[in-house]
């Protein structure tokens, strides 16, 4: 082995979705697979996250949802984020559920929908303080009002309304609840009235059950990753699905190099950031992180003999000591989605079914 390996605890991913769902349930669960699922593969995790009880797939943009009605999905996708170049048609034809956050998306859709020649099945987005995309609370009555008479011309079907939350504080999603409720309220005085409403990710989707509503968003909790900084994966029950690994290519004057860097997508951080690996059962200090390569301190009192060809775990599930993503996340400053999205680049993969 000459440079990282990723194990996949696909088993474990489908045993968190089964948990959430279950959490959540009678919500329905959307399953993100955004990213790339997250650096995990997309395909794979899409198959594991129905076999785990979800029973839709979110995508962030419609090239990536129509990939996976290429490779055989037929469960409803639903993708939100779009360019000035997403092919609308594409998606009508690809039976891809749209958010639609704006009038100039529903007339871009409206025109798609005469040629695809069926109907756009759209998500109204309010935004209710994130301040990413959605209709203002101003300009949503005219949103809602054009959606509804697209649909009575037979060009669109209005099948939710919803938001994201900022996850900020539970004040501030109470408030943003408070936001999305009053604006189902005026979309109900306009007569639009879909039959599902979803404001909630992982944050929110565990921590809120008033704002689980029709369906909830799961993302990084469904890879064992907590979106709270007070408890980890396992603490909330959940199995850390990635383990991230590096061979020792060199010892020297009690530093050992590990064959995984910058380029692998390791978080630049060092020892005074608290950063650390296992290696032969004992955390090891980062000294250093270059492109290819990051170095480690073993020193002969710190126990465990080392020797090239051993294996570093630079982060897993934590079961036999080693740091989690989420201490990773903590280390480098960002947040455990960033740590397990850039370990895939160009490590080989092994996936535990
Ligand atoms: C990423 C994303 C999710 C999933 O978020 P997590 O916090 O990872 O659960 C849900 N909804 C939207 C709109 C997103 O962008």
């Amino acid at each position: 082995m000459t440079g990282p390996t990723l194990i996949l605890d696909l088993a474990g991913f489908r045993e968190n979705v089964r948990t959430l769902a279950a959490m959540v349930a009678p919500a329905r669960t959307m399953l993100a697979v955004k990213a790339d699922a997250y650096g995990h593969g997309a395909a794979e995790f899409a198959t594991a996250a129905l076999e785990g009880g979800a029973d839709s797939l979110a995508v962030l943009e419609v090239p990536a949802g129509i990939r996976l009605r290429e490779v055989g999905f037929t469960v409803p996708l639903f993708a939100w984020l779009h360019g000035r170049d997403t092919d609308f048609a594409a998606a009508i034809t690809a039976d891809i559920d749209l958010g639609v956050s704006s009038m100039v998306e529903l007339e871009r859709i409206a025109a798609a929908v005469r040629t695809a020649g069926s109907p756009a099945s759209v998500h109204l987005k309010i935004d209710t303080g994130l301040h990413r995309n959605g209709a203002s609370p101003e300009d949503w009555p005219a949103l809602v009002s054009a959606a509804r008479d697209a649909e009575r011309e037979g060009l669109v079907r209005v099948v939710a309304l919803w938001s994201h939350l900022a996850d900020a504080s539970p004040a501030d999603d109470e408030a943003a609840l408070a936001e999305f409720r009053a604006a189902v309220a005026v979309a109900a005085g306009l007569g639009v009235e879909p039959p599902l409403l979803h404001l909630a990710a992982s944050s929110a989707g565990i921590r809120e059950p008033e704002a689980r509503l029709g369906l909830v968003r799961f993302g990084i909790a469904a890879y064992g990753i907590s979106p709270f900084d007070d408890v980890d994966g396992r603490g909330l029950g959940l199995r850390p699905v990635m383990t991230f690994r590096a061979p020792v290519l060199a010892l020297e004057d009690g530093v050992a190099v590990l064959a995984a860097g910058s380029g692998d997508g390791v978080a630049p951080v060092t020892a005074a950031d608290g950063a650390a690996v296992l290696l032969e059962g004992v955390r090891r200090p980062v000294l250093g992180v270059d492109v290819d390569t990051m170095t480690v301190g073993v020193d002969a009192t710190a126990g465990g003999r080392v020797t090239p060809g051993d294996v570093a775990t630079v982060f897993g599930p934590g079961d036999d000591g080693e740091p989690t993503a989420e201490e990773w996340a903590a280390w480098a400053g960002t947040i455990g989605d960033e740590i397990v999205a850039r370990a895939s680049r160009r490590a080989a993969r092994v996936i535990r079914r």
